[in-house]
């Protein structure tokens, strides 16, 4: 029997152990996965202790994702880039930190075939998630982000550190209806978290999203947030948070175990975790 775990705080509510449990089941392999609250001051600590086999590794969820950085012997080039590791896997008494929230963003965009090089992309939201969204768009080498935050002074913090044309808006009426209107954007994004509570929404009252944008919201809980709501109403395809979190997760089994998961066996994954 092997061990894994997510380490954050709060981190109850995580879905990642009844994700890792349908992975096991369907790789056969078996894995003992929970959830490990851990507080800011115990996060060396908890590192120290779960470091050696039969551990394999961690998930590294809010607010340690960039702490745990420093206390690692080796960080992956994307991950190092972030400045953000939600992987960490044990393996000869080393501890290496990886990245797949770009892999793990990107994966239901493929799914579905949308292509988005040379395209015009919005993306609501600058914090953690951001970066990653961020780096992914810039990956598939898009036409242009527009970044828009509620604190403007975050978002051009983060289009800095990017070091990439990233053009920075507030999050308010005016600017994000020119944007949609002008540059008919082929994606915007919400990577805040307006919706989690099932009732806000990152869009100011009146915006609409044009129907040929896909609107692909972050938040995984619930599924269908007031953000896709609207986004639907409009006759938008919509991409759920669920697919995110299922295809990073699947990444990290492959750092793991060096084995992929089919993406018949995480659709089907998925589809059970959404009733
Ligand atoms: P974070 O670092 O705390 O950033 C939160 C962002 O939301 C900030 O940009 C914040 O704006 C904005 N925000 C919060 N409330 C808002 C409101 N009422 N109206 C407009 N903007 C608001 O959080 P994060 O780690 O980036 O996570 C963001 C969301 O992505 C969360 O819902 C999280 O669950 C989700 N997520 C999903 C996955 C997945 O696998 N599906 C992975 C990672 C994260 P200010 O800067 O102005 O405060």
């Amino acid at each position: 029997m092997k061990f894994a775990a997510v380490i954050g705080h709060p981190v109850k509510h995580s879905l990642s152990p009844a994700i890792f449990r349908a992975f096991s089941e369907a790789m056969r392999a078996p894995l003992e996965y929970t959830a490990i609250d851990v507080r800011p001051e115990g996060l060396a600590a908890t590192l120290d202790a779960v470091c050696e086999s039969p551990w394999v590794g961690l998930n590294v969820t809010l607010p340690h994702k960039e702490k745990i950085v420093p206390l690692l012997d080796r960080t992956a080039p994307e991950a190092r880039a972030l400045g953000a590791v939600n992987v960490v896997r044990f393996r000869g008494g080393k501890r290496s930190g990886y990245n797949t929230d770009v892999a793990g963003f990107m994966a239901p965009l493929k799914r579905q075939r949308t292509t988005l090089r040379g395209k015009v992309c919005v993306v609501l939201g600058a914090g953690g998630a951001s970066r990653a969204v961020c780096a992914a768009l810039k990956k598939e080498r898009v036409g242009a982000i527009h970044l828009f935050n509620r604190t403007p002074a975050r978002a051009a913090r983060l289009a800095r550190e990017m070091k990439g044309k990233i053009n920075v808006h507030s999050l308010s009426r005016k600017p994000l209806e020119e944007i949609l209107e002008e540059e008919k954007p082929a994606l915007v994004v919400n990577a805040t978290s307006a919706g989690l509570d099932g009732r806000s929404s990152p869009l100011p009252r009146g915006v609409r999203l044009p129907k040929e944008a896909v609107a692909y919201d972050l938040i995984y809980r619930p599924e269908w947030t007031p953000f896709l709501r609207a986004a639907r109403k409009q006759g938008c395809d919509v991409v759920f948070g669920l697919g995110m979190l299922v295809a990073q997760a699947a990444e990290t089994w492959k750092i793991w175990f060096g084995e992929s998961i089919s993406p018949k066996t995480l659709l089907a994954i998925e589809k059970a975790l959404q009733d």
